[in-house]
């Protein structure tokens, strides 16, 4: 009973703080991180991988059953609850019966509905919070569709995990985060738990830190990070751990934000700017709308001359001369050829109708 308490007391807290090795390796190693972490005072959750799924075969896959208890252990010791990843209805067995608190669905599987589905039935009637990682690829469906499966089946306690998603060739990212992905699910799911990953997303230790910043200032609800006791010689993901003792740092340097304040100044402050804002896209749209029309008159034209909608020749000298003039306006050019191709296109699709009225 005390438990479920404090089990729903850590799931709700904010910022929900996970840490702990990719992969539980041995006892000692999975006691002492746990220890150090609890010293940072900062961490609520200890995760370790138990079964791991890799790539490519002939890597460490994970010691098994074994480990499990080691994490009831380091949960003694220590007052941490814990975590593991499951991806088959025999590890989420496994895992009830050596108490993990909170299971999570790892990247490779939420991309299979086998396997989602073949967990969520091994979860029928079970109370435990699950949390479900991105698959590996950018399809915002397959996720919803995990979450749905776990829901059907009654589980109330569902959060995500944002680890970023996997692409092809050398990129800054191991994972790219794709921001937007994520605020997407935020939308689909406003009430539920959204933490972010770094440790994956990153793939080094370099661009941790920034990456937890950016997903706090997005308004994430926690971190999930890997930590060992010896990063470099860990048996899995050794090139993205960082020691308990530096990940505490990590969260002391973190600039935490809320949503929201009720302090007048700043209410008062941020309702005048969002009025503004308001303005300026109404106008934005007005304007949008008389150049559509202008459009139209020019349809008009092309259909009694028989002349084609697109003139290639016409569409480069706007977008050259947009680009330059959005970077002097302070406009990426990302940002000028994304806008002027969905100009473009709605302009097209208005002389369209015209052409074929
Ligand atoms: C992990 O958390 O160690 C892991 C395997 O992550 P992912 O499923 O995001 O690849
Ligand atoms: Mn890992």
């Amino acid at each position: 009973m005390e438990t479920t308490n404090k089990l729903q007391q850590v799931w709700n807290k904010r910022p929900l703080i996970i840490s702990g090795p990719c992969s539980a390796e041995t006892e000692e190693q999975l006691m002492s991180t746990a220890e150090r972490l609890a010293k940072t005072g900062k961490v609520d959750v200890l995760r370790a991988g138990i079964w791991k799924p890799r790539t490519k075969p002939g890597l460490f896959e994970g010691v098994g059953t074994k480990g499990l208890p080691w994490l009831q252990n380091a949960k003694k010791a220590t007052g941490l609850l814990t975590t593991v990843e499951v991806a088959t209805a025999k590890h989420v067995e496994d895992a009830l019966q050596f108490e993990v608190d909170i299971l999570w669905i790892g990247a490779r599987t939420t991309v299979n509905p086998f396997s989602v589905q073949e967990v969520a039935d091994a979860l029928k009637g079970v109370d435990i919070p699950v949390l479900i990682k991105n698959p590996i690829n950018p399809d915002l469906e397959l996720w919803s569709g995990a979450i749905e499966r776990i829901q059907k089946v009654g589980v109330k306690n569902i959060g995500m995990i944002h680890r970023g998603f996997s692409n092809y060739g050398n990129t800054e990212y191991r994972n790219a985060p794709m921001w937007h992905l994520p605020i997407e699910m935020k939308r689909r799911f406003p009430e539920m738990m959204l933490i972010c990953d770094p440790s994956h997303i990153c793939g080094n230790r370099t661009l941790l830190q920034s990456v937890a910043q950016k997903s706090i200032d997005l308004d994430f609800d926690g971190l999930i990070v890997e930590s060992h006791i010896d990063p470099d010689n860990a048996w899995s993901d050794a090139k993205q751990q960082i020691t308990p003792e530096t990940f505490g740092k990590m969260l002391e340097d973190l600039k935490w934000r809320s949503e929201t304040s009720d302090k007048e100044d700043f209410v008062n402050a941020l309702a005048k700017l969002r009025e503004q804002i308001n303005h300026v896209d109404d106008e934005l749209l007005t304007l949008l709308s008389q150049r559509m029309k202008i459009a139209e008159k020019i349809g008009n034209y092309k259909r009694e001359n028989n002349i084609t909608i697109l003139q290639t020749g016409r569409w480069n000298d706007i977008l050259q001369k947009g680009i330059e003039r959005g970077s002097k306006l302070d406009l990426s050019e990302e940002f000028i050829t994304k806008y002027l191709d969905a100009v473009h296109l709605e302009s097209i699709s208005h002389q369209n109708k015209i052409m074929n009225s």
